[in-house]
């Protein structure tokens, strides 16, 4: 007779932030029991305080890269851990590296132990500024390694480069999402990126900071999308042989962007052009074909409807209160 091991604990590193509160909801929702852990560099207590009642759940608050993790026997791991925002990131570049290098060098030691799948949150920063259109796994990117962004971009890289490692060297059964721009409520109001910005700017009526001349593109995920992708890389029985991109593939450009939010929010908000920062990257897009295979996934939310809700989400004043973080 076959056992088949049915995944009771799933740790969620960073399980506190925007796209790992909505990841443990997830999971919680399907049966399976979360163990978070968070320092709330830029995550919140109050995206997980509704769960903090649920049985299946339980808050750790730790640094994954300089405290002892929990010793609980576990499932899957999920690491999140690691701010994503260009502002955030840059705001303390050393820690960030640090977060990537050490943090998951950490949670691969706990898989390694425990026997745990481990699924990594890459980016598609690891592409850099793109020589290739749309990116596939198989580019290996054109990344600054001196640049402003190279803390988040090259610690992402370096994690990635120790998953594969502690696959080849230990048997650690690693699985690598590359995700592209994801959006959606919990977003900071604060955390400078382009949607949050966009849309707090908007319902406050004020003018909309496009950087450079907005010809740069971006391909915007919504989260419940990108969450149920992480989900299907974590099951998945054949691990994927290298990491996987999980995005939307609609592009549109930071200006028609702009347009789009200005036509969607009645406001007296005007668009004005700020400078580009260094190393912006020009154009992104994720080819998915990898994602349709081995997954049969692809992204369901059109994007005014993911709008919708994520202006929905700011139009509640509280949400776009900024006190009490660590950044
Ligand atoms: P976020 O900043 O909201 O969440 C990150 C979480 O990690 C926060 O709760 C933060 O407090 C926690 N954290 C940071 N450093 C930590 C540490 N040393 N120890 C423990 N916890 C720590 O960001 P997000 O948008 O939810 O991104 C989640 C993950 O997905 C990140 O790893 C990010 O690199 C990756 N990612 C996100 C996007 C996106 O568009 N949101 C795109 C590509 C990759
Ligand atoms: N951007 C912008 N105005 C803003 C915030 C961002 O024009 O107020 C631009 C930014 O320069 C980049 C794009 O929007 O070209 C996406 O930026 P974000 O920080 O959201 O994500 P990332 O650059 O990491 O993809």
């Amino acid at each position: 007779m076959t056992l088949v091991r049915i995944p009771l604990t799933a740790l969620v590193a960073g399980g506190a932030g925007f796209v790992g509160s909505h990841l443990c909801d997830a999971l919680l929702a399907r049966g399976i029991r979360v163990v978070c852990v968070d320092n709330f560099h830029t995550g919140r207590r109050s995206n997980v305080a509704p769960l903090e009642n649920d049985h299946n759940f339980r808050l750790v608050e730790a640094d994954v890269a300089t405290d002892p993790l929990p010793e609980e026997p576990v499932d899957w791991i999920f690491n999140l851990a690691s701010p994503a925002s260009p502002p955030h990131y840059q705001a303390d570049p050393v820690r960030t590296m640090m977060t990537n290098v050490v943090g998951t060098r950490n949670l691969l030691a706990l898989a390694a132990q425990s026997g745990a799948r481990y699924l990594q949150a890459s980016t598609s920063e690891v592409y850099g500024d793109p020589e290739l259109h749309p990116q596939r796994e198989d580019y290996w990117g054109h990344v600054n390694p001196i640049g402003i962004r190279a803390c988040y971009d090259e610690g992402k890289r370096a994690a990635e480069s120790l998953c594969y490692d502690h696959r080849r060297d230990l048997g650690v059964d690693v699985r690598v999402a590359r995700i592209f721009n994801t959006y959606g409520p919990r977003m900071r109001s604060d955390d400078g990126r382009i949607v949050s910005n966009f849309l707090v700017q908007a319902l406050e009526g004020r003018d909309l900071t496009v950087y450079g001349d907005g010809s740069q593109t971006r391909s915007f995920c919504y989260v419940s999308d990108l969450v149920r992708g992480l989900i299907a890389l974590a099951a998945v029985e054949a691990t994927p042989a290298g990491p996987v991109n999980l995005g939307n593939p609609a592009e549109i450009s930071v200006l028609d962007l702009a347009r789009l939010i200005l036509r969607a929010i009645p406001s007296s908000s005007e668009i004005v052009f700020h400078p580009l920062p260094s190393d912006d990257p020009r154009r992104r897009q994720p080819d998915i074909g990898l994602a349709r295979d081995l997954l049969g996934w692809e992204p369901r939310v059109p994007f005014h409807e993911g709008l919708a809700s994520t202006a929905a989400w700011f139009a509640i004043p509280e949400h776009r209160s900024v006190a009490g973080d660590d950044v």
